[in-house]
C-alpha cells in the first residue's frame, strides 16, 4: 500500500462536548421512561418527601419532575449538566460504599444533549433560586429565579436533534407502560415517600406516605390488602422484608416479580428461582408467584461497578442469599397455612383511614339521590306497576348512592391545570353551584355543563366506563350483585378456546350477575346479566366482553378481575352516538364525580375537560 508519511494531516481530534454527550445518551436514555428513571432517582438521592411527575404524550413532549428535595447552589445548578460532574462520590473508595441511586454524573448531562431541559431550584433556606434553559447541551438562559425550595426538572421534547431516537420510539401506549414501570419501580420500595404522577393531565397514581403495604395497595389496588403475606428475616449478610402474593393469586402470566437491593429495583433470575421454588407445589402448574421483597446488604458486598441503567447485580454472598431467601419465604407460607389471618388485618383498618393529602384537604362529596329515578329506562315514568326488573334496577341503584353517601368515603379530587401548578377544584362547590339542569349533549358525544368557574365537557363514553367499571370492582368484593333474569334464556355458541376461557371466568362473572351455565359441546345458556346492563342483547354482550377480555389479555397483561372489569365496563357502556336525557347526562356528571379516580376512563382516556371562563374571556378579547 502507498503511503506518504508526511504529506498526510493528523486526523485525530477530540469530539465537542456536545457530540460526546450526545452519544453518552444514547446509552443512558434510550426512550421517555430512562429519564424518568435517572430524574426521579435524582430526586430520591435529593431526600425529597414528595415527587411529582408529570408526562405529556408518554413523554415524547414533555417529562416534568418536581421535587422537594435540598435543591442546588447556582453554581451546582450549572455544574449538574456537565458530564461526569456529580455530588455523589468524591473519591474512588466512596464507590464502595455507595447508597445514592446515582453516581456517574452522566445523566442530567445526557439528557440536556437530547432534549430541551429548563431546571428550576432552589435550596433550603436560600432567597432565591436559579433557573436555567439548556439545549441540546447548549445553555440558552442562566437567571435568578424565584421558584419553591426543591428542584423542578422539565425535559421536553426528547430526541428533538436525534431523529433517527425519535422515529424508533414505540406507540404512546408502550412507551407509557415502560414509564409505569419505572415509576412504580421508585415509588414501591420508597413509601416514606409521597409520590404522584399525571399524564396528559390525568392523575395515573397518587400515592400518599405510608407503610410498604399501604404503598403496594395504591399501586396495585386496595384488593391486594387480602393477597399479601409478610416475608421479614434478617442474618449478618442480608435484611429481608417485604410480601409475596398468596399462592390463589398467582398469575399464569409474569406479573408483580420485585426485587429490590437496597431500594434499587433488580432482576435476578437466580433469585426469582429461589422464590419459586421456596412456592413449589402450592402453585398451579405454569403459574408464576408474585413478590415484592426488599433485600439490604452491605453494598461493599455487591458489584455496583455496573452499568447505570442495567438493573442485574452480583453478589458476594449469592448462595447464602438464595438459601436464605427461599427459607425465609418457606416460613411465612408455612406460618400463612397453619394460621390464616395471621397479622394480615392489622393494617386493613389503617388503610381504610383516610391518609391525610399533602394539601391537607378533605373532600366530601355529596350526591343528590332521587333513587325512585331510573335514568336508563323511559318507562319509569308512564308505566304505574314497576315491572321486576325495574324493581331490581331501583335497587341498585340505591344500593349504590347509599354507598356514596355514608360519609366514610372521603377523598379529594384534583385537577391538573394545563401550566404545571397543580390546583384543587373544589367540585362539590363547583357543581351545586351551577345549574346542572342545564346540560347540553354535542354531537351525541360529549356533555357540556356549566359550573361555577367556567364549564367542563365529559366524554360520555369514557364516563360511562368509568363509573361503571369501579362499580364492577366494588361488587367483587361484595360478593354477589344482582341480575336481571332473561325471560327467555338464550344459547350461547363458542370456539373452544372462548368456551374455555368463559368456564375459567364463569365464577368471577356471577359474582358479577352474569348467570350462564354450561349446555352441551361450546354452548352456554344465558339465565341472566347484571341488573344495571344496558345492553339487550346478551349474546352479543357476552361475545363482546369475551373479545374485550381477550385483547387486554394480549396487549396490557393485566389480571383477571381488573380485566373483567374493564372488559364488561367497556362492552356495557353507554356508548358514544346515544343521545342522552337531561337525567341521564346529570347522572353521568354526579356518578363520575362521586368516582375514585374520576379523570380518567378505566384505559386511561380523559373522561373530562374543564374550560374556565378566563379562557373564554380571553378568547374573546380584541
Ligand atoms: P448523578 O446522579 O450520577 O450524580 P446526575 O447527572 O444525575 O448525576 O446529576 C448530577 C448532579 O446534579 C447530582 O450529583 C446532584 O448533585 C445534582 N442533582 C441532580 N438532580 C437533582 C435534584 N433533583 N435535586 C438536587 N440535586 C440534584
Ligand atoms: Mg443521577
Amino acid at each position: 500500500m502507498y503511503f506518504k508519511e508526511n504529506s498526510m494531516p493528523d486526523i485525530i481530534q477530540l469530539l465537542p462536548d456536545s457530540v460526546a454527550n450526545q452519544i453518552a445518551a444514547g446509552e443512558v436514555v434510550q426512550r421517555p421512561a430512562s429519564a424518568v428513571k435517572e430524574l426521579l432517582e435524582n430526586a430520591l438521592d435529593a431526600g425529597s418527601s414528595f415527587i411529582k411527575l408529570v408526562v405529556k404524550d408518554a413523554g415524547k413532549t414533555l417529562i416534568q419532575i418536581i421535587d422537594n428535595g435540598c435543591g442546588m447552589s447556582e453554581t451546582d445548578a450549572r455544574m449538574s449538566f456537565e458530564r461526569h460532574a456529580t455530588s455523589k462520590i468524591k473519591k474512588a473508595e466512596d464507590l464502595f460504599a455507595i447508597r445514592t441511586m446515582g453516581f456517574r454524573g452522566e445523566a442530567l448531562a445526557s439528557i440536556a444533549a437530547i432534549a430541551q431541559v429548563e431546571l428550576r431550584t432552589k435550596r433550603i433556606g436560600d432567597e432565591i433560586g436559579v433557573k436555567i434553559d439548556i439545549e441540546g447541551s447548549e445553555i440558552k438562559s442562566q437567571e435568578a429565579f424565584n421558584c419553591p425550595e426543591g428542584t423542578s426538572i422539565s425535559v421536553k421534547n426528547l430526541f428533538f436533534n436525534v431523529p433517527a431516537r425519535r422515529n424508533f420510539l414505540k406507540s404512546d401506549t408502550v412507551e407509557l407502560r415502560h414509564i409505569i414501570e419505572e415509576f412504580q419501580r421508585v415509588a414501591i420500595p420508597n413509601p416514606q415517600i409521597a409520590f404522584s404522577f399525571h399524564h396528559n393531565n390525568t392523575e395515573i397514581f397518587n400515592l400518599p406516605i405510608g407503610n410498604l403495604k399501604q404503598r403496594l395497595m395504591a399501586v396495585f389496588g386496595s384488593s391486594y390488602n387480602n393477597r399479601l403475606i409478610p416475608v421479614e428475616e434478617s442474618t449478618g449478610i442480608v435484611i429481608i422484608k417485604g410480601y409475596v402474593v398468596k399462592p390463589d393469586f398467582a398469575k399464569k402470566t409474569r406479573g408483580e416479580q420485585f426485587f429490590f437491593l437496597n431500594k434499587r429495583f433488580i432482576k435476578s433470575a437466580y433469585l426469582h428461582h429461589a422464590v419459586q421454588s421456596a412456592f413449589e407445589q402450592l402453585l398451579p402448574a405454569d403459574s408464576y408467584a408474585s413478590y415484592f421483597l426488599m433485600l439490604d446488604v452491605n453494598p461493599k458486598s455487591i458489584d455496583i461497578n455496573i452499568h447505570p441503567t442495567k438493573t442485574e447485580v452480583k453478589f458476594e454472598d449469592e448462595k447464602a442469599i438464595y438459601a436464605f431467601l427461599r427459607s425465609a419465604i418457606k416460613k411465612s407460607l408455612g406460618q400463612f397455612n397453619i394460621a390464616p389471618s395471621i397479622d394480615f388485618n392489622q393494617e386493613a383498618h389503617l388503610y381504610n383511614m383516610p391518609v391525610k393529602p399533602i394539601d391537607g384537604v378533605y373532600k366530601i362529596p355529596t350526591i343528590k339521590v332521587d333513587p325512585d329515578y331510573n335514568p336508563f329506562n323511559s318507562s319509569t315514568a308512564t308505566s304505574n306497576q314497576p315491572t321486576e326488573r325495574e324493581l331490581s334496577n331501583r335497587a341498585n341503584w340505591e344500593k349504590m348512592y347509599s354507598r356514596h353517601s355514608n360519609n366514610q368515603l372521603e377523598f379529594e379530587i384534583k385537577k391538573e391545570e394545563e401550566n404545571k401548578e397543580t390546583v384543587f377544584t373544589d367540585w362539590d362547590n363547583e357543581l351545586k353551584e351551577s345549574n346542572l339542569k342545564s346540560s347540553y349533549q354535542l354531537h351525541n358525544k360529549y356533555i357540556l355543563s356549566h359550573i361555577k368557574t367556567g364549564f367542563i365537557i365529559i366524554d360520555q363514553q369514557s364516563a360511562h366506563e368509568r363509573i361503571l367499571y369501579e362499580r364492577i370492582l366494588d361488587n367483587f368484593e361484595r360478593n354477589k350483585a344482582s341480575s336481571q333474569q332473561e325471560l327467555f334464556p338464550k344459547t350461547i355458541e363458542l370456539s373452544t378456546t372462548d368456551f374455555t376461557l368463559m368456564k375459567e371466568l364463569q365464577s368471577e362473572l356471577y359474582l358479577l350477575g352474569f348467570e350462564i351455565n354450561e349446555f352441551g359441546k361450546n354452548t352456554f345458556v344465558i339465565h341472566g346479566v347484571p341488573a344495571d346492563t344496558l345492553e339487550t342483547d346478551s349474546v352479543a354482550l357476552l361475545e363482546q366482553l369475551l373479545e374485550n377480555y381477550k385483547l387486554n389479555l394480549q396487549e396490557l397483561k393485566l389480571e383477571r378481575r381488573e380485566n373483567l372489569a374493564r372488559s364488561i365496563a367497556r362492552s356495557t357502556s353507554i356508548k358514544s352516538g346515544k343521545v342522552l336525557t337531561q337525567e341521564e347526562m346529570n347522572l353521568i356528571i354526579d356518578e363520575l364525580f362521586a368516582c375514585r379516580m374520576p379523570y380518567s376512563s378505566p384505559n386511561g382516556k380523559p373522561t373530562i375537560t374543564t374550560f374556565s371562563s378566563e379562557e373564554l374571556d380571553k378568547r374573546f378579547k380584541k
